[in-house]
């Protein structure tokens, strides 16, 4: 299987897994990016879109997309889409020749956010996870709880380690800039700055990151960590628990620069 990340927009990524002969894409935001991949590579056929959450930044392309290729497109059953969909929830999977892919329910970026985790034989998992897991961060608020959102980055924390997670945005560096802000004394996440911000210079992506890697750098999954809490309580007394420790995190790098 192969794994590549379209860049789209300023800066999101519509993931590609291709086999050399069907491939598929998620969250194609932008149709004309993937027609373009697709017309460099007459002998794979684009068979199936994954979809993570209804922002436009990650469905405008279907309506086009699905006129010009014979797809199936799966999408959060709990949201509304502009084109039909088979809608899938937690508990579903989905075959794709013989590749099995987990749908996941992480609500909080929005109600109905779904991810989609998948073990390729012979290679690390791949996790899908739209606007809920950004490499240094995660997705803001907009319609759920800091508790939902809490459990949903606990559950995609207690994936395999090894797993590859593909977020649709490039918000690296400045998540990690906030994450060193939190977590100063972090000799991991000070060396994977390092190495981001070259990717970065040499215009290639920093991601898929392991998830490996995202437990020992990024806050959002470190909110119980001693380093973390201790960072948050010092500037909201009141943050005295898991969830309200985790809601100031989130409101503070709201507000950061
Ligand atoms: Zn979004
Ligand atoms: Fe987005």
């Amino acid at each position: 299987m192969n794994l590549i990340p379209l860049p789209a927009f300023t800066d999101n990524y519509i993931w590609l897994l291709h086999d050399d002969r069907h491939a598929l894409v998620v969250d194609p935001g932008d149709c004309a990016v993937v027609l373009a991949w697709l017309a460099q590579n007459p002998q794979v056929q684009l068979d199936t879109i994954l979809v993570t959450h209804h922002h436009a930044d990650h469905t405008a392309g279907l309506a086009e997309l699905t006129a010009h290729t014979r797809t199936k497109v799966y999408a959060p059953a709990m949201e509304n889409m502009p084109i039909a969909v088979h809608g899938v929830q937690q508990g579903d999977d989905i075959l794709w020749h013989g590749l099995r892919l987990q749908v996941l329910d992480v609500p909080g970026h929005t109600a109905g956010h779904i991810a989609f985790w998948a073990a390729p034989p012979d290679q690390a998992p791949l996790l899908f996870c739209g606007d809920t897991l950004f490499s240094g961060g995660c997705g803001r608020l907009f319609e759920g709880t800091p508790a939902q959102m809490l459990d949903s980055l606990d559950r995609l924390a207690a994936l395999p380690d090894d797993t590859r997670v593909c977020p649709a945005h490039e918000y690296t560096l400045s998540n990690l800039k906030f994450a060193l802000a939190v977590d100063p004394d972090n000799a991991t996440l000070h060396a994977h700055f390092g190495v981001c911000t070259q990717l970065r210079q040499q215009g290639q992506p920093t991601l898929p990151v392991r998830l490996s890697t995202e437990l020992a750098i990024n806050p959002f999954l470190r909110s119980r960590s001693h380093a973390v809490a201790a960072a948050v309580r010092q500037r909201e007394a009141l943050a005295v628990d898991d969830v309200t420790t985790f809601a100031a995190l989130r409101a503070w790098k709201n507000e950061f620069k």
